[in-house]
């Protein structure tokens, strides 16, 4: 895939690439960048100051330059701003909005800056020739008009589904219908009608949470996803982590308004095709904030074929005391096996171990038996683990491509943003699995997880979810849309970087 420039007048490319400081944002930008350099680009990868230190810090390693948490891949360089936020402000669901201000607001000035330096510079003592692009997260719109004004061309990548980012576009339409902000009393399994494409399928609970809980047209959260969204339309191109076939009615409408979307998912998939195609050694690191437990492989190494439920919500759910405990009354309950991602941060304020010492013994026992309750996996590694039967999800949109890609079928329970629309395609458009959401009671948790696990369900959900990756995976290899929408793409930056040396 490799193509150097032969031209000397023309720079080689190097892009600069920006995600929103959250693990799932971060992850699918540097599958992006590790492909980008398979294709002979530079890349600048652009973290915060804060995750850059967590990296570090996750392997004992001080070297910012490179964390050795991160893969060593030839070509990418990691760099660092700061977020301009305490040391020890939540930087989860219930800090994101503060974070993206405090991007907005006192970062922005600093990135915009130092894009200067990195422009300037034709070769530096690094190696690395100026930043001719900038592949910047769409939901930091600031950043790309940053970038513009430096004068260097930025493209917006929205890391969530293309469903979701095609109901923000149609924000403005739900509040001139009527349908947003929810009216009291009103039923959410009745059809919203105001989103092209999702008349068939799509309920008030659907919509994603910006929608659900906005009390007036004007919310804050609501116009930020509204404005961001729109925003895309003036930028040179939109990249979105999807796949023509899983989303063509959302790529079709959203490709009607922003013409240059490329659809290159599922970027996990992508890499992993091309390392094994080019032989190029596999790395086990990730770009991971939290240490990786991996002895949960060997725990899942002894467990019988299809026999485990994968629990997890996320890398930013916030969830309270009871439902954490509703949840594992219900996995010991259900009799099943239970791997169960607990973060050290799941719970607001409260450490989940000492809920397990308010547990019955009979709960205890039922866990030790058939539990392995850890605080991070390597999640790819576990979904495509043998012995993993279902993965209860929170749907966020990268573990749903790595489910699918595993082919392993979904329980979801959706906490925020996207995760509404994304369960729902789960259950009614791809019929991969089930949406429990907005419920959490042990007595409906255990009966779900029973159905997802054994009997009639379980097998079709099954059946659908291993036809449905084997066309995923086609989709990554050279013939497939996402692969030949990548090879576009990169054509189409280098044409950006030409046009910017004129
Ligand atoms: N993840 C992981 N180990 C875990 C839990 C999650 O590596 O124990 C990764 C997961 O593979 C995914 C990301 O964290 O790539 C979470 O992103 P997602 O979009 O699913 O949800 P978010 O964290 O943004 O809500």
């Amino acid at each position: 895939m490799e193509t150097p420039g032969t031209d000397s007048s023309v720079p080689p490319p190097h892009v600069l690439i920006f995600p929103f400081p959250i693990q799932g944002h971060m992850n699918c930008m540097l599958y992006l960048s590790e492909m980008l350099v398979y294709s002979g680009f530079h890349i600048t990868l652009l973290l915060t100051d804060h995750n850059l230190s967590l990296l570090g810090s996750s392997s004992n390693n001080n070297n910012h330059s490179h964390p050795s948490s991160l893969p060593d891949i030839p070509r990418l360089r990691v760099l660092s701003i700061p977020d301009c936020l305490p040391a020890d402000h939540p930087r989860n669901l219930d800090g994101w909005v503060e974070l993206l201000d405090s991007l907005k607001t006192n970062a922005c000035p600093l990135y915009k800056s130092l894009l200067l330096d990195l422009c300037k510079m034709d070769v530096s003592a690094d190696g690395f020739p100026a930043v001719t692009c900038v592949i910047a997260d769409g939901i930091l719109p600031f950043m790309i008009d940053a970038s513009e004004q430096v004068g260097v061309p930025a493209i917006a990548f929205r890391t969530a589904s293309a469903s979701s980012v095609w109901i923000y576009y149609c924000i403005p339409q739900l509040i001139q219908s009527g349908e947003v902000p929810f009216r009291d009393g009103a039923d959410w399994d009745e059809p919203i009608n105001s989103i092209p494409g999702m008349e068939s399928f799509l309920r008030r609970r659907d919509l994603p949470s910006p929608c659900r809980l906005a009390k007036n047209p004007e919310d804050k959260v609501l116009q930020l996803l509204a404005t961001c969204t729109a925003h895309s339309e003036r930028t040179r191109g939109l990249i979105l982590n999807t796949l023509e076939t899983l989303e063509s009615i959302s790529l079709e409408q959203i490709r009607a308004h922003m013409p240059t979307t490329y659809a290159i998912g599922p970027l996990h998939e992508m890499v992993r095709a091309y390392r094994s195609q080019n032989n190029v050694c596999a790395h086990d690191k990730s770009v991971s904030l939290w240490h990786q437990d991996c002895t949960c492989m060997t725990w899942l190494d002894q467990q019988p074929r299809r026999s485990v439920i994968y629990v997890s919500y996320g890398s930013i759910a916030v969830m309270t005391q009871e439902s954490l405990i509703e949840f594992w009354i219900a996995l010991v309950n259900s009799g099943e096996h239970f791997l169960w991602v607990v973060r050290s941060d799941l719970l607001r304020g409260e450490e989940w171990t000492n809920i397990r010492d308010s547990l019955s013994l009979e709960v205890r026992k039922g866990t030790e038996e058939r539990g392995c309750i850890v605080s991070w996996v390597p999640q790819v590694e576990v979904l495509a683990h043998p012995a993993v039967g279902c993965f209860l999800t929170h749907s966020g949109w990268n573990s749903t491509l790595e489910s699918i890609v595993g082919g392993v079928p979904m329980l979801c329970w959706p906490f925020a943003v996207d995760q509404q629309i994304n369960s729902r395609l789960v259950g009614e458009v791809w019929r991969i699995g089930l949406d429990m959401k907005d419920v959490c009671d042990r007595t409906t948790i255990e009966k779900m997880v029973r159905a997802a696990m054994n009997g009639e369900t379980a097998s079709e959900i099954r059946k659908n979810a291993h036809e449905l990756a084997k066309m995923v995976n086609n989709s990554v290899v050279e013939g497939g849309s996402s692969f030949e929408n990548f090879q576009r793409l990169i054509e189409y930056i280098k044409s950006l970087c030409k046009r910017n040396v004129q």
